[in-house]
């Protein structure tokens, strides 16, 4: 008497992928409801309400996709051959910003699993925003997923504090732990964007439910090299101080760690999901994966968000199923029934050698292709059947994410018309809304100007001394005016440097109107700025750079009732002779404009210049040769 079971995968060639990598020619397996009951032999014991002839292919555990952020399935190709920042912060982040909903991740993550599942992926680790509707179209989906719900120091679309996202962290874990096909974590985004208390937060959270913590670790040299200075020790030492460690750890990336980090994420039973793709097209570089295996290191292979396809060792990213509770992973009695069935017959896996046993593992690695994936299986379930999807619509899913994407066309483009929107996108450019007088002359020495400025004739509120680093960047169309980025080091009276900030100012070309010599300007706008002059460099993709660095000498003074900055500039790259003197001042009506205009003509004349030492343009003007 032969005992029941469900299915029956007869004729194939069995990759078990346990412990001893048993294969099976010509094997079957058996499976019950949700599981694997039997594997090779053993299933002959095994009578089936259905059989499946599988010769001439291969069945094999379904695959896992260790990193992803499925709902990024939408954004694919929307920015490419970026480096890493300016990727995410001058396009990922703000279109982010602008769509992510719970309608926005739930068709992505259906687009995203189709996807997957025509690969051959049966489990993936996520991390996004809303991740609880994720989990929901995952599971409707029947993939089986690590779902980790983003917190970061920063807003985003799901919350606008960090308090907000853990709080949705741990409401989204209390509901799903213990799904069949769901575990819920929590991932602090990285520890660059995290807070030491945010990743102990997050840990503890983890540690309560029992739960793993998903997290990107040491992923480009910046944030390795940050580290060291900020923090004096590189990343996972950092991190395993503020406790991160306390939990299961699937960190990602993990590109640049030395040996003693390596030892140290093997010694916390950490994962690492190794991304190639999406670290070479971000030119992150490449992970020590083999020393990683050397040590013993749990190492999975993932996507990350919109990147695809795998290559090297295919069978690796199995190995963290681990981290899901040792219930898939493996075709062994007991396990959850994930498998594929791939055929062996297309032209690229013609021929095949018998010489070598194991033979079919390099096929499947090196020949095979996701479209080789026939049938794919998740807990029992059939997902897809001779290619064709069983849990999702395809059809419907092209024309949806079509829509989408020309909404998130239209919001670009509507950006990318000028440099002053892609300056209000990346960091909050304030307009300033006055109007500015301002005449600048050239003095043959400095000695007369400091004579006034310490006489009776000016009073003086407040007096600086700098050396300026200045950027500026032009655009093929004019109009769009210079872009400049403003290193400022403060000196004191020795000239040591005592400080030093950064700012972006883009200014318009236009001049209002020409008082006798003195200038009136319309507004500028400014922004803080928060990244390197590379980083705007790559971003705003200027048609023209020009570097200007002087020495500033500043003073707030008042002349006849009025208030003036005065700067008093020596040009050091490219050198020039001389000095230069600014007179400024701010004004909102044309007729304070004119007014001002005739004190700022005397204090000119004080200073020892005249009307025709007078220069409209700016420094960079002067040294770009352009008016
Ligand atoms: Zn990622």
């Amino acid at each position: 008497m032969r005992a029941p079971c469900d299915l029956l995968l007869a004729n194939a060639t069995v990759l078990t992928m346990d412990q001893k990598f048993t294969m099976y020619r010509s094997g079957r397996v058996a499976i019950a409801g949700d599981r694997i009951v039997a594997v090779g032999p053993d299933a002959d014991a095994y009578d089936a309400g259905a059989t499946i002839d599988c010769l001439g292919r291969v069945v094999m555990p379904g695959l896992v996709n260790a990193h992803t952020h499925v709902p990024m399935a939408l954004l694919r190709g929307l920015a490419d051959d970026l480096r890493l920042d300016v990727w995410l912060m001058g396009y990922m982040l703000p279109v982010e910003r602008e769509f992510v909903s719970p309608d926005f991740v739930r068709l992505g993550t259906r687009l995203g699993c189709a996807e997957m599942i025509r690969s051959g992926v049966t489990c993936f680790a996520d991390m996004y925003y809303f991740e609880e509707t994720i989990a929901e179209a995952t599971a409707e989906a029947g993939m089986r997923a690590l779902c980790a719900q983003t917190v970061l120091r920063f807003p985003t679309p799901d919350a606008t504090s960090y308090e907000g996202s853990l709080a949705r962290a741990r409401d989204f874990i209390e509901r799903w732990r213990g799904h069949p096909l769901i575990v819920p974590a929590p991932a602090p985004h990285a520890p660059y964007t995290c807070t030491p208390e945010i990743l102990r937060a997050c840990a503890e959270l983890a540690v309560e439910f029992d739960v793993p913590l998903h997290i990107h670790m040491s992923e480009s040299v910046q944030e390795v090299e940050d580290s060291r200075r900020v923090n004096g020790m590189p990343v996972v030492p950092w991190v395993k101080k503020h406790g991160l460690f306390d939990a299961k750890v699937l960190a990602a990336h993990c590109v640049h760690v030395d040996d003693g980090e390596m030892r140290a994420l093997k010694n916390v039973g950490a994962g690492v999901a190794h991304n190639p793709t999406s670290n070479l097209k971000l030119g992150a570089g490449i992970a020590p994966v083999a020393r990683m295996l050397e040590l013993g290191l749990n190492v999975g292979i993932g996507t990350d968000g919109a990147a695809s396809n795998n290559d090297l060792d295919m069978f690796e990213e199995t190995r963290l199923a681990a981290l899901l509770n040792h219930l898939t992973g493996s075709l062994e009695p007991g396990k959850r029934a994930d498998l594929i069935i791939v055929d062996l017959d297309p032209l690229h896996n013609v021929p095949a050698f018998g010489r070598d046993p194991n033979g079919v593992y390099a096929q499947i690695v090196y020949a095979s292709k996701s479209t080789d994936v026939m049938d794919v299986m998740c807990n029992g379930r059939w997902l897809m059947r001779d290619r064709k999807l069983l849990t999702l619509d395809e059809a419907e899913l092209r024309e949806a994410a079509r829509g989408q994407a020309k909404r998130v066309d239209a919001f670009l483009s509507g950006r990318e018309v000028s440099v002053l929107q892609k300056l209000v996108a990346v960091g909050g450019a304030v307009e300033l809304e006055s109007f500015e007088v301002q005449v600048k002359a050239r003095v043959p020495s400095a000695e007369q100007v400091l004579a006034v400025i310490a006489g009776k004739r000016v009073t003086i509120v407040r007096s600086s001394h700098y050396h300026q680093f200045d950027t500026y960047w032009s655009f093929h169309d004019p109009d769009q005016g210079w872009l400049r980025y403003r290193e400022d080091e403060f000196l004191d009276e020795a000239g040591n440097v005592t400080g030093a900030r950064a700012r972006l100012t883009l200014t318009g070309r236009t001049r209002e109107a020409d008082l006798g010599g003195v200038l009136l300007f319309r507004s500028r706008y400014l922004a803080p700025a928060a990244h390197s002059p590379r980083f705007y460099r790559e971003y705003f993709r200027p048609a023209a750079e020009h570097v200007v660095e002087k020495e500033r000498r500043r003073w707030l003074l008042v002349y006849r009732g009025v208030e003036f900055y005065v700067h008093l500039d020596r040009l050091l790259s490219p050198p020039g002779d001389g000095y230069f003197i600014e007179v400024k001042s701010r004004t909102w009506s044309q007729r304070d404009a004119q007014d001002k205009a005739a004190v700022i003509t005397d204090l000119l004349a004080l200073f020892g210049t005249s009307p025709d030492d007078t220069i409209s343009d700016g420094y960079v003007e002067l040294v770009a040769g352009r008016r």
